[in-house]
């Protein structure tokens, strides 16, 4: 974890805290706090693969069901050493928010393998997916929880995913997304996330006179969210003057060649040895002298020790629970707008929305169709987080939580305890 010295501070404590802190705001109930902060489920099941050289790993598998009032658990898996309960609760926890913000018929879930990907060839990822798989089977299925990307996992583990499923529960392209389009998955997926980001920011932008052309921006993170957030930002002319992976950034004053970056990720693999830029430290990328920093990687990289050194006066959330909450506070203090990632990286779990239904309605959309569908979403939500921040007077992610705390609350009360 790159949280440094505030290691302990969790995914987990950050989303109970923003919990917290918008509960405070709407006067919550005691038991409607202790109902909607309660995990479902959870489970933890040992996964034994045999490797290719003979010997044998054994790596801890988790499925969090955070909550299911307004539908079935939605959420990523992530394949990354640092996984364990508490990361992978407060992951779920985000998601029972984030599909209730943007008012998709989903619950939130998350799921992880303590497992580094690097140490393990694709057929050894193949057997631990399915191995996982096969241990949790019973709790998964389109009507039940549905697995979607996250780190360190992409379509062809969906693939996977999905082939395990459909041989227990019979043909169920609706019991994954993020599948190759060979497969059921939807045009527009891929990209869905990182195009959401910006769209977000354009509304924001609408909103605050900002003026993207004279922008300049930093991007942490060059995987799937990283890369497609860079693009569109490129689009509109924002000039992006670093990027970094897990290999380091990568600085030029005049902005990065956004699209050489991309063929030479394509090539390679990593953004390792790509040229005409400067070679920064991660850490360094953060402290940048630029407008917005899009951090896209892991959580926790804003904190108590590198807060005050943040100059951008933007932080737009594409990654989960970037900032702890003291690293929030900090930035808060300083003016720092932030962009909350239960709004910014929404549009990945609102395609797989869409995914879900064409699978179910065994009726294709086409990538036009998805993305202006997106946009609807998108807008509308940034539209009403930004309104019900004004009125109530509180922060965006606190306004964005107390919206999708009252429909879950609801939810569960309708249903009944
Ligand atoms: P990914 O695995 O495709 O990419 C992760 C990127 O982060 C890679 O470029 C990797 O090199 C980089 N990285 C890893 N460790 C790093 C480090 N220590 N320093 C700097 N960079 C590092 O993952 P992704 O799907 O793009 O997810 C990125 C973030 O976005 C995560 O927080 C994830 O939870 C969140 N997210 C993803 C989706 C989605 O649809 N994929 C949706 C919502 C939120």
């Amino acid at each position: 974890m790159q949280a440094g010295a505030e290691e302990h501070i969790s995914i987990g404590q950050t989303a109970q805290t923003q919990f917290n802190t918008a509960a405070e705001a709407m006067n919550l109930d005691d038991e409607v706090r202790v109902l909607l902060t309660t995990p479902f489920r959870e489970i933890r099941v040992e996964i034994p693969v045999r490797k290719d050289d003979g010997s044998l790993g054994v790596y801890s598998g988790y499925r969090v069901q955070f909550n299911g009032a307004r539908g079935p658990f939605k959420g990523g898996l992530r394949y990354a050493p640092e996984v364990d309960i508490d990361e992978v609760r407060g992951l779920a926890a985000l998601m029972t928010w984030k599909t209730a913000l943007v008012d998709i018929p989903f619950g939130g879930g998350k799921g992880g393998i303590n497992v580094d990907v690097k140490d393990l060839n694709i057929y050894e990822l193949e057997r631990l997916t399915r191995k996982f798989i096969s241990r949790i089977s019973r709790i998964l299925g389109p009507y039940r929880d549905i697995p979607a990307p996250d780190m360190y996992t992409n379509a062809q583990t969906m693939a996977w995913i999905f082939d395990e499923i459909s041989g227990r529960q019979g043909y169920s392209p609706a019991c994954v997304t993020g599948k190759p389009i060979a497969l059921g998955g939807s045009e527009g997926r891929e990209a869905a996330t990182g195009r959401g980001v910006v769209m977000v920011f354009e509304e924001f932008a609408k909103l605050e006179g900002w003026v993207p052309a004279d922008m300049t921006a930093a991007i942490q993170g060059f995987g799937n969210v990283g890369t497609f957030a860079a693009t569109f930002l490129d689009e509109l002319d924002v000039r992006v003057r670093a990027i970094s992976d897990i290999t380091g950034g990568y600085f030029n004053e005049n902005g990065v060649d956004i699209k050489a970056a991309l063929a030479h990720r394509a090539e390679v693999g990593s953004l390792e040895g790509f040229a005409g830029c400067e070679r920064i430290t991660n850490e360094e990328l953060m402290a940048l002298d630029v407008d917005m920093l899009v951090p896209a990687a892991m959580g926790g990289v804003i904190n108590r020790d590198n807060s005050d050194q943040i100059k951008a006066r933007i932080v737009l959330e594409a990654a989960n629970a970037p900032c702890t909450s003291i690293g929030q506070i900090h930035l808060e203090d300083k003016g720092v707008y932030i962009i909350p990632d239960i709004l910014a990286n929404a549009g990945g779990v609102t395609v797989s929305y869409f995914e879900w239904v064409q699978n179910i309605q065994q009726f294709k959309w086409d990538e036009e169709r998805v993305n202006s569908e997106l946009g609807v979403i998108m807008r509308a939500s940034a539209l009403k987080v930004h309104a019900a921040a004004k009125q109530k007077n509180v922060s965006l992610r606190t306004a964005a939580f107390i919206i999708a705390i009252e429909r879950v609350a609801e939810a569960e009360k309708l249903r009944g305890v």
